[in-house]
């Protein structure tokens, strides 16, 4: 996979890489996404969100 930068598609602006909360059914997750430093829209990849969501429902499935 190609590292290409990710540029904000309202103000083509470069994303910055930071870490962001979300909300998933009910639980609060974090994970390191792009971010346009200008509006604020953050550009979370499914299957980001998705590695995220399952590695936290491990971690609940644990206690
Ligand atoms: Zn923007």
């Amino acid at each position: 996979m190609s590292e290409q930068p990710m540029i904000c598609s309202l103000c083509k602006c470069p994303l910055e890489v930071k870490r962001v909360d979300f909300e998933y059914v009910g639980h609060m997750f974090f994970a390191d996404a792009p971010r346009c430093p200008v509006c604020g829209q953050v550009y979370l990849s499914e299957e980001l969100v998705k590695g995220r969501v399952a590695e936290v429902e491990m971690q609940l499935e644990d206690k």
